[in-house]
């Protein structure tokens, strides 16, 4: 029996969260991802989708997948350590590194685990971590984990670092880490890496930059931040998911063979979850050639990006002037987005309403993520929709 003490306050704390416009339900999304979803028997034009080039319905991963599931089987039964890094695991991390211009790449099981398994391992006692305020919730859980010093500095304001270095200067040895999104995922707006890199020189502090929005998108290969500001990739950790533009699953850190080696000894993520299954990383595998390959998908989604920026501005809504598929529409309160997002749904468009813990309160917002094959006239509905709601 589960003691009603329990059940009472979970009860209670569900209902705060209806009260308070934070409660949040599944829905079953019916068939495949793409522009269009399926939910409730109604087919809605999707604008919340981080498969920004539309791989994981590309008919090539789910052959290449298809066929390593097919011969190696559902799951690898162990932690890459033990018995679970097979020869899809090691290639991918040769071509990932080749494609980030790196030494070495490590992958986990997902973008989340990876920031969980590194941050700590990289940083201890004694050491300190600089952390946006606006970094993803798996990067502030990783820095939690760590027992170095955490310094949240204000969004993209590299010059506190600077500061509170020169106040209070660390303990001589003492390692200084700066995490940081490259591609903010609720605002669209990219971190200075080169001011963050001047910083790193001036300091002898290493940067890490979650790549999990910008890989396949920033950039003109689509390589990511350093790519996109044409900083040396040598010169800083990149952490990075294969789950958006990549179209799969999976994470992974790139960066010098020493650090790789350190993490695969240190990075508790690694040694205590099981392996990605091949067919996973076939899928990956795949999809870093496709990028090559169709080279078109990524000048789609930038023509897209390009078109639905010009339609907002028109209608008095500003966004990054990076070439980035994510745009923010703040409204303020949890009510008012989850009205405008029910509104749009009404007209046969889905955009969730994001809203705490996930943004800031009062900071509530539809963020619109675009994919390459949205077409003209889905992105011209969305833009009618927000004309008559906004
Ligand atoms: N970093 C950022 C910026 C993300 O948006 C996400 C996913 N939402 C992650 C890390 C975690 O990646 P994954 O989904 O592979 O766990």
């Amino acid at each position: 029996m589960i003691p009603d003490s329990f059940l009472q306050f979970y009860e209670a704390e569900l209902s705060r969260l209806r009260q308070k416009g934070l409660y949040r339900s599944l829905r079953v999304v019916e068939g495949p991802i793409g522009p269009t979803i399926q939910i409730d028997g109604r087919s809605l034009i999707q604008f919340s989708s981080n498969d920004y080039l539309g791989l994981a319905t590309h008919p090539r991963m789910m052959e290449e997948a298809g066929a390593v599931l097919k011969r190696l089987g559902t799951g690898m039964g162990a932690s890459r350590l033990i018995s679970g890094n097979q020869q899809n695991h090691a290639q991918l991390e040769k071509e990932l590194a080749l494609f980030k211009e790196t030494e070495a790449a490590l992958i986990f099981s997902s973008g989340y685990l990876t920031h969980i398994g590194t941050v700590p391992a990289l940083v201890g006692e004694g050491d300190w971590i600089f952390s946006d305020a606006l970094n993803h919730a798996s990067l502030v859980d990783a820095c939690r984990l760590s027992p170095a010093k955490v310094e949240i500095y204000p969004h993209l304001q590299v010059d506190f670092i600077e500061t509170r270095l020169k106040a209070t200067p660390p303990r001589p040895g003492a390692r200084i880490l700066i995490v940081t999104d490259g591609v903010f995922s609720m605002d669209g707006d990219l971190a200075p890496l080169p001011d963050l890199m001047k910083l790193s020189e001036k300091f002898g502090a290493l940067i890490l930059v979650d790549d999990a929005h910008a890989t396949g998108v920033l950039g003109p290969k689509g390589k990511g931040s350093a790519e996109y500001w044409q900083l040396d990739p040598k010169g800083l950790l990149t952490m990075g998911t294969f789950s958006k533009a990549l179209g799969s699953l999976g994470g992974f850190i790139t960066g010098p063979e020493m650090i790789a080696d350190y993490l695969r000894n240190r990075s508790r993520t690694l040694f205590y979850s099981t392996a990605l299954p091949p067919s996973v990383c076939a899928a990956t595998r795949c999809a870093l050639r496709l990028l090559t390959e169709e080279p078109q998908r990524l000048l789609s989604l930038r023509e897209n990006i390009a078109y639905l920026r010009d339609g907002l501005k028109k209608i008095g809504v500003d966004s990054s002037p990076h070439p980035v598929p994510i745009f923010p529409i703040i409204v303020g309160s949890e009510e008012k987005a989850l009205h405008l997002s029910q509104a749009l749904g009404d007209r046969g468009l889905y955009i969730p309403a994001i809203r705490p813990p996930t943004v800031p309160a009062n900071h509530c917002r539809l963020r619109i993520s675009l994919m390459a094959t949205h077409t003209r006239e889905q992105l011209d509905e969305l833009l009618s929709g927000l004309r008559e709601l906004l």
